[in-house]
């Protein structure tokens, strides 16, 4: 017998939903990390009673009710509704677009007048068949939004000219002709009050936790000390890469505290300008409506990623899928290892999927 049942290799939302749901079965869990800290992406460092969200903005969003119930037990969320600006030179307009987009665009009042100035615009493009993402953009938007709005965004970040970037990037574009700036459709959004942190905390509680510990620095030790893996880190660095490297889109953070109250007024600004090397301002403190005397800003900054840098965002472009297929046939055959979460599986997840995926192997 073995001191654990699991060993459970990264601290994200994947990682301790796991190990919170195998203790509730009796399970003995030991879940490890290599960074500093639990929570993986979803980590916030309290500044002063500011949480700032360290890997990016996170907002909780579900349309299913079993989630949202399923995180509220271990804390409260706050009402935020995230209502994101875009600032274009400068103007001000509202997200996702929609009539209060339209307005600040056109000074158009209804949504027929709306619908028809994107379609005037459509019309006059004859594009009919995409073949590629500005082309798709145009079709779907207009001039004006993809000029102003989409093009210079899209083009940071990904690092490329959006005529040279596959049209299936986009294949639709929230567009609304309602007086709504809830970036979300679902019936359930808010951010844990007190920061997520003390929902990895409620997920953790009782459960032996190591930061700081490499899997692959101590392999045999660790392999040793459990019965079953549950492994969320990237998966081609789980097979040595022997198949070859997958690609990421990274990111970079510049973060400052700034002592003033309040520096933009909205959580989120994106800054859709070309020229404006970074693609958005995070004010931390409006996620939680904080009345600190200072605020916390970051300035998101797309960019290539390198082997050792943070990997945000899968490229599941035709190459990498090839690559990741491979892997997966490998991981099929293991016995005793599961594979999940967003690394490991090599998909974006939103945090309600991760959830959901990890709460799926109990069912
Ligand atoms: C910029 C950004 C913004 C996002 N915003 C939102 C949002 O607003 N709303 C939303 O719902 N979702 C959002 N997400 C998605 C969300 O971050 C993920 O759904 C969630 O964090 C995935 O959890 P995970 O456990 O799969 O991965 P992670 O949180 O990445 O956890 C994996 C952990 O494994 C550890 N690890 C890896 N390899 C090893 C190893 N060899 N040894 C030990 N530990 C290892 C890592 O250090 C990491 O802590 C966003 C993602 C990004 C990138």
């Amino acid at each position: 017998m073995k001191q654990f049942d699991y060993l459970i290799v990264g601290a994200g939302l994947f990682g301790a939903v796991f190990a919170c749901e195998a203790k509730k079965r009796g399970k003995k869990c030991l879940v490890i990390d290599r960074r500093g800290h639990l929570g993986g992406n979803v980590y916030c460092e309290n500044n002063d009673g500011i949480n700032v969200h360290k890997y990016g903005a996170h907002i909780f969003h579900t349309n299913d009710k079993k989630i949202w119930d399923y995180v509220n037990q271990f804390v409260e969320f706050n009402r935020y509704t995230n209502s994101p600006l875009a600032r274009f030179k400068d103007e001000l307009y509202n997200l996702p677009f929609n009539m209060n987009t339209f307005y600040q665009l056109w000074k158009v009042k209804t949504p027929a007048e709306a619908q028809a100035k994107i379609h005037e615009q459509v019309a006059q493009l004859g594009i009919d068949t995409p073949r590629n993402l500005e082309e798709r953009a145009l079709l779907l938007v207009g001039t004006d939004i993809y000029e102003k709005l989409i093009k210079g965004y899209t083009e940071k970040q990904w690092g490329r000219k959006a005529v040279d970037l596959p049209e299936f990037i986009i294949k639709r574009l929230p567009v609304r002709f309602t007086y709504d700036n809830n970036y979300f459709n679902d019936k359930y959004q808010g951010i844990p009050v007190g920061g997520y942190n003390k929902l990895v905390a409620g997920l953790l509680d009782g459960i032996e936790t190591r930061v700081n510990v490499d899997y692959f620095k101590n392999k045999t030790e660790l392999n040793d000390l459990a019965e079953n893996i549950v492994f969320t880190g990237q998966l081609d660095e789980f097979y040595d890469f022997r198949f070859g490297y997958l690609e990421y889109r990274s990111l970079r953070f510049e973060h400052e505290r700034l002592e003033i109250p309040n520096f933009q007024g909205n959580a989120v600004v994106n800054y859709t300008e070309r020229e404006i090397p970074y693609t958005r301002i995070i004010e931390h403190k409006h996620f939680e409506f904080g009345s600190q005397a200072h605020t916390i800003i970051s300035r998101e900054y797309p960019k290539e990623w390198q082997f050792g840098q943070e990997p945000y965002y899968p490229i599941n472009d035709t190459h990498n899928e090839s690559i990741i297929k491979q892997y997966k046939q490998l991981a099929a055959l293991e016995k005793n290892i599961i594979f999940g979460g967003r690394l490991a599986e090599y998909r974006y997840y939103d945090m309600h999927q991760v959830i959901g995926a990890a709460l799926t192997h109990f069912k």
